[in-house]
């Protein structure tokens, strides 16, 4: 199949490129480099089947392909928040175009949507039936109603259109290629560990978040693009639940960092746990993670000491 990958420079994005290749599909890298980086896949730059692309979302823009991820969007909240009100055109109007483009050309588009959706949780852990309790007007609000919004410019595509659409909800997700300065916290620790600097630990380090290994989370996404029993929303994730405290703490370990833990105010409206539900992705996609903390842990620990 030819296949669109929007934000396919980006962390997640990039290895989502290699295991399409892998499997002799045609890739269309789409990126405006924002927070991705041509490093990221210029190892697939001499590929046949690999095209690069440098194109904003917010524009529209006519393709031929079959497949359409659409993961455009930074998603680091330090990034996120640089920009806001390009981060929900980017949510929104990316939607918009590339919704559009699905329905001309009638090809099956995946929305690379978020655990954010469910805001500060009060449901624990997180099904899909949950509605959430997101801030309309607070600093995470551009990320998260700018996806809320994506989720329903898919769902009516799909009513009204036929579009034929797939939501996947990501939970914290790390691995290799996440950005050194990406500001999200496995590759603050690891960074700061392997550089002898204070760990930040925001607030008293007892919120909770899930972590899920890149190559998991790639796995679940295929399998959600390519089954056929639900067009709605599957949570993908690692329901093991750690502390940041915890997660600082790990990270010395493994690192064998002598830096000390310091903690720093902690960002307005951050979640105060977060774990996902994945009986629907158990059950649709016969998948569930196979990398734990610690594994993964060591494998980005390893891609930071290399870079
Ligand atoms: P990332 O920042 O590494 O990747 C985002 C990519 O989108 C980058 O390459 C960036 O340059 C590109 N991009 C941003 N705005 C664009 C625009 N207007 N036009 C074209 N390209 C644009 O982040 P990631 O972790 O790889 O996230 C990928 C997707 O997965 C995002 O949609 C994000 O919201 C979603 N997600 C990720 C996580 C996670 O933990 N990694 C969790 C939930 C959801
Ligand atoms: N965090 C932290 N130190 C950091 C970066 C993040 O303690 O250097 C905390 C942050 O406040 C949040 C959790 O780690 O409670 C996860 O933050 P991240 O930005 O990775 O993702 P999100 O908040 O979107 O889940």
């Amino acid at each position: 199949m030819r296949v669109l990958v929007t934000g396919g420079a980006g962390f997640l994005g990039s290895h989502l490129c290699d295991r399409l290749i892998e499997q002799g599909h045609d890739v269309l890298c789409l990126d405006n480099y924002f927070t991705g980086s041509k490093k990221n896949v210029e190892h697939l730059a001499g590929n046949p089947r690999f095209e690069l692309i440098r194109h904003d979302v917010t524009e529209p823009i006519l393709l031929e392909v079959d497949r359409i991820y659409n993961l455009a969007c930074p998603a680091s909240p330090v990034h996120y928040q640089y920009n806001p009100v390009k981060t929900i055109k980017t949510s929104i109007l990316g939607a918009v175009n590339m919704l559009g483009l699905a329905k001309r050309v009638r090809a099956r588009i995946l929305q690379a949507s978020t655990s954010e959706v469910y805001g500060d949780p009060s449901v624990h852990p997180q099904t899909e039936e949950y509605w959430g309790n997101v801030n309309p007007i607070g600093i995470r609000s551009c990320y998260d109603e700018g996806k809320r919004v994506a989720e329903t410019l898919f769902m009516d595509y799909h009513r009204q259109n036929k579009v034929d659409i797939r939501i996947v909800r990501i939970f914290n997700t790390y691995g290799p290629r996440m950005h050194p300065n990406d500001g999200r916290v496995v590759s603050n620790f690891i960074v700061q560990a392997l550089q002898g600097k204070d760990i930040t630990v925001y607030g008293d380090g007892q919120q909770t978040r899930s972590f899920c290994f890149a190559s998991d989370l790639v796995e679940a996404i295929m399998r959600a693009m390519e089954q056929t029993e639900s067009v709605g929303p599957i949570n993908i994730g690692n329901p093991g639940e750690f502390t940041i405290l915890e997660l600082a703490e790990k990270v010395i370990k493994l690192t064998g960092s002598k830096s000390r833990i310091v903690k720093e105010p902690l960002p307005a409206d951050d979640p105060k746990q977060r774990k996902p539900d994945i009986s629907k992705a158990k059950k649709i996609l016969d998948w569930e993670p196979s990398v734990n903390l610690e594994d993964g842990l060591k494998k980005t620990i390893d891609y930071f000491r290399a870079i």
